[in-house]
C-alpha cells in the first residue's frame, strides 16, 4: 500500500487536496476529515512507512519534535486545557490508514471526549507484574 493506493501518500504529495495548517520539507499536516475535536490535526511523513516499525530514527525523532510544535501551536490558537498526542499502529490498535500519523489532539474542559480517552485495565499479579517486567527489559 503506497504510492497510488495509499490515500496519506497522495495528500501528502498534494495530489489530494486536504486542510494543510503546516508543510516543511518531510512533513505535511493537515486537519482530520472527521475530527474527534476542533482542530484535530495528524502529522504525516511525506515519503510512505505504514507504521511505527517502519519509520527511520531521524523521521522518528522530528516528528516527535514536530509534534511538540504543533501542539504547541494550536493549544496557544485554541486555548487548549490539556492535549492528547495519539499514534495507532496495526488493526487491533484501532489503525486504519497505514501510512504512518500522529494525532494532534486539542483538549477542553467538558469536550466530547471526556469518556473516551480511556482503556480498560487488566488484573496482573506481582508474579505476573515482574515476569513481564523482566522480559521487556531492555539495555539502555
Ligand atoms: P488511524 O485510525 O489512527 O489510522 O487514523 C486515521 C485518521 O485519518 C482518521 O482519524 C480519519 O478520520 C483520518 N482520515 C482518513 N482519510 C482522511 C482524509 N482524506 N483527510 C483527512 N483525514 C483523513
Ligand atoms: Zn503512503
Amino acid at each position: 500500500m503506497e504510492g497510488q493506493d495509499c490515500i496519506f501518500c497522495k495528500i501528502a504529495a498534494g495530489d489530494i487536496p486536504s486542510k494543510t495548517i503546516y508543510e516543511d520539507e518531510d512533513f505535511r499536516v493537515i486537519l482530520d476529515i472527521n475530527p474527534a475535536e476542533k482542530g484535530h490535526a495528524l502529522i504525516i511523513p511525506k515519503k510512505h512507512y505504514a507504521d511505527i516499525f517502519e519509520l527511520p530514527e531521524d523521521i522518528a525523532a522530528s516528528a516527535m519534535v514536530l509534534a511538540k510544535k504543533l501542539a504547541t501551536h494550536i493549544s496557544g490558537v485554541l486555548g487548549c486545557d490539556g492535549f492528547n498526542i495519539i499514534q495507532n499502529n496495526g488493526e487491533v490498535a484501532g489503525q486504519t490508514v497505514f501510512h504512518f500519523h500522529i494525532h494532534l489532539l486539542p483538549r477542553h474542559k467538558g469536550d466530547s471526549n471526556q469518556d473516551t480517552m480511556c482503556w480498560n485495565h487488566v488484573e496482573l499479579s506481582p508474579e505476573e507484574l515482574e515476569g513481564i517486567c523482566q522480559s521487556l527489559r531492555l539495555q539502555g
